[in-house]
């Protein structure tokens, strides 16, 4: 059967490309980068030659760049690794109520070790207040952790502004940038950050790796402990076909960049224009047009979001309900309640997200299907009566 898979931002197929790129490094050029001689140090050079261009994309120095397991470790690493370093000096950190869990469990975690966190909430939009980050600084305040674009409905922060804000009072900046990185344009000086986290797998990667970039002269503690890899910062011996990967993965994002985000864009509002008028009673989660140029997600009243994906899922769509992370569990998501919807509305949430091998006829199809789908099940709700 068809398959169309608007799943995007829960995680990508590997590019082609980066398989072509990555398969020499498992048996030809397996040696331990560690290692004196030539097998370890051809190993060591594709690792550095990656580590350049990851660099170079994201406007940093090379050993600014920790290669890690991926989004969740270098989030864990930022914030849990700013936090014990700075403990003499403060033990308060700001984040937001949207948070991906891999920045919400380590803030909770370091909440039962002593430390104070501020979950600032978010408008109906998505969107942090900088005023409210502002009023949340005391001089007990060493790091804040703001997502650059939400997962769940696509919200782009103004983290530039907010760095301006970090800068002036002298604290520590760190964003997830695992939704944004190789979708639309990170630069970390033009960011202010001085962390930035982001995973491969959001990008044509392979899962289990990202990285974590740390600017010069950031004091963090040191996170795996072990070997002295990651000068020192990240034990464990290199995962070089995964770094090779990355790098081949966001090689092919930038040259992509501008005309898959320019097709994204048309599919999104035809996809977003199509449910408005096809269906009633539904509404557009996430900020209108500071929102990511894959990423649709509605509420969609009478129903609830696991019936619907179950439904679309037989048809052949592969869709979600907010983050993969939420959709085992009966919890309605934080984020949609942060954005002020009630647990019924937030329940009958549908998310969409397009990519590389997205094509127009799966967006006719989804058009075509979908309020089939919810007018199946609408007639099924005791609550729904057709207008
Ligand atoms: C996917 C995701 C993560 C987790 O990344 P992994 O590489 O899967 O650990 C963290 N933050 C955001 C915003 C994500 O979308």
């Amino acid at each position: 059967m068809k398959r169309v898979y608007l799943d995007y931002a829960a995680t990508t197929p590997c590019d082609p490309e980066v398989i072509k790129a990555i398969e020499p490094y498992f048996f030809d050029k397996f040696g331990n980068p560690s290692s004196i001689h030539a097998e370890g140090q051809e190993a060591k050079k594709a690792i550095e030659d990656s580590r350049q261009t990851l660099a170079t994309f994201l406007g940093a120095k090379p050993e600014e760049i920790i290669f890690t397991s991926g989004g969740t470790e270098s989030n864990n690493f930022a914030i849990e690794g700013v936090a014990f370093a700075l403990q003499n000096k403060g033990n308060h950190i700001i984040t937001t109520a949207i948070e991906h869990h891999a920045v919400a469990e380590p803030a909770k975690f370091l909440e039962k070790r002593g430390f104070k966190v501020t979950f600032v909430g978010v408008d109906k939009y998505g969107l942090v207040d900088l005023i409210d980050i502002k009023q949340a600084i005391t001089d007990k305040t060493i790091l804040i952790s703001v997502m650059h674009a939400n997962n769940e409905i696509g919200t782009i922060q103004p983290i530039e502004e907010i760095g301006k804000i970090a800068r002036e009072s002298d604290i520590y900046f760190h964003s997830d940038a695992v939704q944004t990185v190789g979708h639309i344009p990170v630069n970390v000086n033009e960011l202010g950050v001085d962390l930035l986290s982001l995973s491969a797998h959001k990008f044509y990667g392979p899962k289990g790796i990202g990285a974590l970039y740390i600017r010069k002269g950031t004091r963090i503690e040191r996170f795996l402990h072990g070997g002295d890899q990651e000068r020192g910062r990240r034990a464990s011996t290199h995962n070089t076909p995964g770094i090779v990967g990355l790098a081949k993965a966001i090689e092919i994002c930038q040259s992509k960049m501008t005309d898959e985000t320019k097709f994204q864009v048309l599919l999104r509002d035809r996809i977003i224009k199509g449910i408005q008028d096809k269906i009633s009673e539904v509404y557009l989660n996430g900020h209108p047009t500071k929102r990511l140029p894959n990423n649709v997600n509605f509420s969609i009243k009478y129903i609830e979001g696991e019936s619907i994906l179950l439904n679309l899922d037989m048809l052949g769509i592969a869709a979600s309900t907010g983050s993969a992370c939420t959709s085992s569990s009966l919890e309605p998501s934080h984020v949609l309640l942060a954005i002020g919807l009630s647990p019924e509305i937030a329940h009958g949430s549908l998310r969409l997200t397009l990519g590389r091998w997205i094509e127009e006829q799966d967006i006719d199809y989804l058009l075509e299907h979908l309020p089939v789908v919810v007018e199946k099940l609408r007639a099924m709700s005791p609550l729904y009566e057709k207008k």
